[in-house]
């Protein structure tokens, strides 16, 4: 399994000795079984996503009110996580897909064509919520090829069918000003009212796909990588930190996914200068306060055993990464806030600076954002205070 005609639309650069990831290997799931990241510390970190176990303290940004709002924002995406949990052990939409759907209907609908079934699909998605919709072709390479079986600590065998076409990639923005106010708890509301978001929009598109009499399984961290998926959608561009950035949100967006075998067109990944940009930028890597993100080109090199095998990309080191967040008892993006794709794009001087960052002036384009954006973190109180 390597290299495919799509491989030239994104740059995506597959050896031959790419291996599938196993969901075992996620971070996330390593600390729940590998020794040598699983500690007191995570599984504090992990209680602290609800109350009373969140261990708010004095200092700004990590008080009762932003863990309040930090846990509350997550809620939706908890019920639902924990809705089969005491009966099967699945961990739906993070470790395993949702499966809170209604039959359907037992033919399917004949549309028109496919690009009538995909204007359809899009305007119900962005009518349910999503900020960004776009269409892959299904691709093996991407889905796990083992799922993390939390209560065996061991994998299992993948269960979305693999001999599903499409791949409908969705992204829901977060909410500019908190990530602002990173490193915070009160910031990790962004990233849990993204995945809450995601969660309602992603069932609301599997039923109707259902409802049309089609197959559909809604899915957003589990089963499959997001990000290279999503770059095959045309939704944007894999930067060095590891995150998709868009042209509308930059790196400010969480992704949520859709197998269907509902006949539909794939949409073009789209190149906007992101790869070329990265090359010459640094500040992800030099803010990111464990060196968790790669300086240099992109490489094969793997840090551990939660890196894929087998593509020259920008890897970042999810283990220390990940004893960052538990140390500080709270999810990070600081690679989001500083990231110069970091912008509100509904201001015509952002679209101008995107375009200019993606012309041969780039350097120029990272120079006026030194200069003209303030990229420092702002208190929590800045966020609770603006009018
Ligand atoms: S989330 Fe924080 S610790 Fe992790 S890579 Fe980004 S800046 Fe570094
Ligand atoms: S901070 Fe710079 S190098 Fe890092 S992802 Fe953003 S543009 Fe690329």
């Amino acid at each position: 399994m390597s290299r495919k005609p799509i491989d030239d639309l994104t740059g995506f650069d597959v050896g031959p000795d790419f291996e599938r990831f196993s969901q075992r290997d996620d971070i996330f799931c390593r600390a729940l079984w590998d020794e040598s990241v699983k500690s007191r510390r995570s599984k504090e970190f992990f209680g602290g996503y609800f109350m009373p176990r969140a261990r708010s303290r004095r200092s700004e940004g990590f008080s009762q009110r932003d863990y309040a709002l930090r846990n509350a924002s997550w809620h939706v995406t908890n019920v639902l996580r924990d809705s089969h949990r005491q009966e099967t052990g699945r961990k739906e939409g993070f470790f395993d897909y949702f499966t809170a759907h209604e039959a359907g209907w037992p033919e399917p609908y004949a549309f028109d064509s496919p690009e009538q079934a995909t204007r359809d699909l899009e305007k119900v998605a962005r009518f349910a919520g999503a900020d960004l919709f776009g269409v892959c072709a299904g691709d093996e390479r991407w889905m796990y090829r083992e799922l993390f079986d939390d209560r065996m600590g061991t994998g299992k065998p993948a269960e979305v069918p693999g001999d599903l076409p499409h791949v409908i990639v969705i992204g829901e923005s977060m909410d500019l000003d908190l990530t602002r106010t990173v490193p915070s708890a009160l910031s990790g509301s962004a990233t849990g009212m993204g995945y809450s978001n995601d969660s309602v929009t992603l069932l609301t598109l599997a039923q109707y796909i259902r409802n049309l009499g089609y197959r559909a399984y809604a899915s957003m961290n589990d089963t499959a990588l997001a990000v290279p998926l999503a770059v095959q959608a045309g939704l944007g561009e894999a930067g060095r930190h590891s995150l998709l950035i868009t042209r509308e949100f930059g790196p400010r967006l969480r992704l949520g996914k859709v197998f269907t075998d509902l006949p539909l067109v794939n949409s073009r990944p789209q190149q906007f200068g992101v790869n070329r940009f990265c090359d010459i930028c640094d500040r992800c890597v030099t803010a990111c306060p464990p060196k968790a993100i790669a300086a240099g080109a992109p490489s094969n090199h793997r840090h551990n055993r939660s890196n894929l095998k087998g593509v020259s990309k920008w890897t970042t080191n999810a283990e220390t990464c990940f004893k960052f967040w538990v140390n500080q008892n709270s999810d990070c993006s600081i690679c989001i806030r500083v990231c110069p794709y970091n912008r509100d794009y509904r201001r015509w001087a952002n679209r101008l600076w995107r375009w200019l960052a993606g012309t041969r002036l780039r350097r120029l384009a990272l120079w006026l954002d030194d200069r003209l954006v303030d990229r420092r973190r702002q208190k929590a109180s800045w966020w609770w205070d603006r009018p």
